[in-house]
């Protein structure tokens, strides 16, 4: 089939174009390095120019606060969970405050993290009152022999862990229960949908490190879809689709779940890095470029192997992301044709794919 753009979603190609400097090597394995996203969507600057600076701020802060960790000797995961942490705490993400709606008005989180060295992990599903769920699921892989915990039980756990449980209204924001409101009006069809499903989600977080011991982490934050029913659960705290780490790479997804769950988007691409050898780009653009998109899926993800090599594989219009190494000088960008170091884009139609390397 001959490859199509539709507006901000590839629709069948699987093809990868790596702007210029992408998947540089980036340190030596000794050498630090922390990639996040802020997640992936229909990010315009005419949509966005009130909200950019202080986005980017955030997007800084978020990795000021987890490289912080690396400098200090401190292991991947402190890195991931430090740079999380402000993410979810932020409004500008869905996740933590600033989570998008359940159908009923609610709000659902999930989260995940995965430490690479003894792939260990913890996940959290469904919670409503935990603030940082990014840390419940730290909580769970660190302080119980599980790997997942759902809803109430996820918050009985929280409570015998020490953690202030926060009221729901904490999670409230305006700009989220209009998106609410559009959605059910649109399903409702009282308006003309020119509002497709891929809006729906737009700002979950994760992040992934490497250590200065070698080691690598990942872990991922998210409300989920917005009007999402039934305790529908994503890709963001299931193992292998929307988080992985092990001793070669890490991976943290964001975009339509249902096709990282049935793509086991995070697994899928470091496997193809331990057994095929594919670096991050190519790893990640055959998997989030290929695997999700032609099932009908998009969204991007951030991809990083264990020699400090990181990729954007992403194919909407935009996906809020960055990443900083020793230099100490966080870099981030937010639209599609911003070209940062990383950026794995699809090729556009017609358009033969740029060299794999
Ligand atoms: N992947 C998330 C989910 O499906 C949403 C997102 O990445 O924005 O729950």
């Amino acid at each position: 089939m001959r490859p199509m753009f539709v507006p901000g979603v590839l629709a069948a190609s699987f093809s990868l174009m790596a702007l210029p400097g992408a998947a540089q090597t980036a340190a030596p394995a000794s050498q630090p390095v922390l990639v996040i996203h802020g997640g992936a969507g229909v990010i315009r600057r005419e949509n966005s120019q009130h909200d950019d600076a202080a986005i980017r701020r955030v997007l800084e802060t978020a990795l000021r606060n987890g490289y912080a960790e690396l400098q200090a000797g401190k292991p991947a995961l402190d890195a991931v969970t430090a740079a999380i942490t402000v993410l979810e705490d932020s409004p500008y993400f869905n996740a933590g405050k600033g989570a998008v709606f359940t159908h009923e008005g609610r709000n659902e989180l999930d989260a995940s993290v995965m430490v690479g060295n003894g792939q260990r992990a913890g996940a959290v599903a469904g919670v409503q009152r935990i603030k940082n769920p990014i840390l419940l699921a730290r909580a769970v892989m660190e302080k119980s022999p599980h790997v997942m915990l759902v809803g109430q039980g996820a918050e009985s756990f929280a409570k015998s862990q020490g953690f202030t449980l926060v009221p729901t209204a904490y999670f409230h924001t305006d700009k989220r229960a209009g998106q609410l409101r559009k959605a059910q009006l649109q399903e409702a069809g009282k308006q003309v949908a020119n509002t497709p499903e891929y809006l729906r989600y737009i700002g979950t977080v994760g992040a992934v490190a490497l250590d200065a011991a070698g080691h690598l982490a990942a872990g991922t934050s998210t409300g989920g879809m917005t009007n999402k029913r039934w305790n529908r659960v994503g890709d963001s705290p299931i193992i292998g689709a929307g988080t992985w780490a092990d001793g070669r790479c890490a991976f943290s997804g964001t975009g339509w779940g249902e096709f990282y769950i049935r793509t086991a988007a995070a697994r899928t691409t470091c496997a193809r890095v331990e057994f095929e050898n594919e670096s991050a780009a190519v790893a990640g653009a055959a998997v989030v470029n290929g695997d999700v998109v032609r099932l009908g899926g998009n969204g991007g993800a951030i991809v990083m192997t264990a020699n400090g090599d990181f990729a954007f594989p992403f194919n909407t219009e935009g996906m809020y992301r960055g990443w900083i190494d020793a230099s100490g000088q966080p870099h981030v960008a937010l639209y599609v044709d911003e070209g940062l170091r990383g950026d794995v884009l699809p090729a556009p139609a017609g358009q033969a794919p740029a060299p794999a390397h």
